[in-house]
């Protein structure tokens, strides 16, 4: 019989040292990661979640006696020695591209050596190298000890600043002072910023791509800053926006964000009165 799950430890980059592995994830955390434009943002701003951006920083570990773990750093002869197994890939595709082994041959290599979905059609011999570099890169530092990625390690004792999957770094309360205060700040206000990124996609659903990631942090960032600005203590854009004293080109160029979003909050707060 076959041992099952083969480790029950991990290597914690941030504590230096292995900790005990479990899942540890959420169902909030489940439903986050499975939503394909969502799963990349910070729930309270439109920055990316420290788990997305280490999702693209995988390190090389050792496993050493007793336990311990080194870092095993990227060196130039591992560059080197990527650099030319890259170059001879690159050569024969380009090669294939010419027609010179059998007609198949060229895309053979890219599902073999690339992720498809990444190229996006471009199939070109700048393209190819761009994938093969990284990816040799990254398995030839890889046999030097096991490729891991902070995002790997859950089951972190109480405290530990992993990876937030839910924030960025400016907003993870577990970060420092300054992001816990941030998130305390926005926290509260998190319903109002969801309603409002939601109000400014209906105003502009005609003219954004809601498939373009971009488009989502737009919508997320114009959302944030006029949050911000209704908020702030010194801010009386909430009266003015009561009132209905300022038009609302007038309160956008004040704020400087777009006028969709200044109509969202009007109407957001006008949903707000009547259901309230
Ligand atoms: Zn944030």
């Amino acid at each position: 019989m076959e041992k099952c799950e083969k480790e029950s430890t991990t290597y914690d980059p941030f504590l230096e040292r292995l900790v005990r592995e479990t899942d540890t994830s959420s169902d909030r955390i489940r439903a986050k990661l499975s939503n394909r434009y969502e799963w990349c943002f910070c729930e309270l701003c439109w920055r990316s979640t420290e788990y997305s951006i280490s999702m693209a920083a995988p390190k090389v570990f050792k496993r050493l006696q007793r336990g311990n773990v080194k870092v095993v750093p990227l060196t130039d002869s591992i560059r080197t020695a990527a650099q030319k197994k890259a170059d001879a890939l690159v050569a024969r595709y380009e090669k294939a591209l010419n027609g010179e082994f059998d007609r198949h041959e060229h895309s053979r290599m890219l599902t073999r050596y690339c992720d498809m979905l990444e190229m996006q059609g471009d199939f070109s011999v700048a393209a190819f190298r761009e994938h093969v570099e990284r990816r040799m890169l990254i398995s030839t530092w890889a046999k030097h000890g096991e490729l891991l990625r902070p995002t790997d390690l859950p089951g972190q004792p109480e405290g530990a600043a992993k990876p937030s999957k839910l924030y960025c770094e400016a907003h993870n309360p577990r970060r420092s002072d300054d992001s816990r205060r941030t998130y305390q700040r926005d926290r509260r206000f998190a319903r109002q910023y969801e309603d409002l990124i939601a109000q400014i996609w209906s105003q502009e659903v005609a003219t954004l791509p809601s498939w373009n990631i971009e488009a989502h942090a737009y919508v997320r960032r114009e959302a944030y800053r006029l949050l911000q600005a209704l908020k702030s203590p010194t801010s009386e854009m909430d009266d003015l926006l009561t009132q209905g004293i300022m038009s609302q080109a007038e309160i956008a160029r004040k704020l400087g964000v777009s006028r969709q979003a200044v109509s969202a909050a009007i109407k957001q707060r006008r949903q707000k009165q009547t259901s309230g």
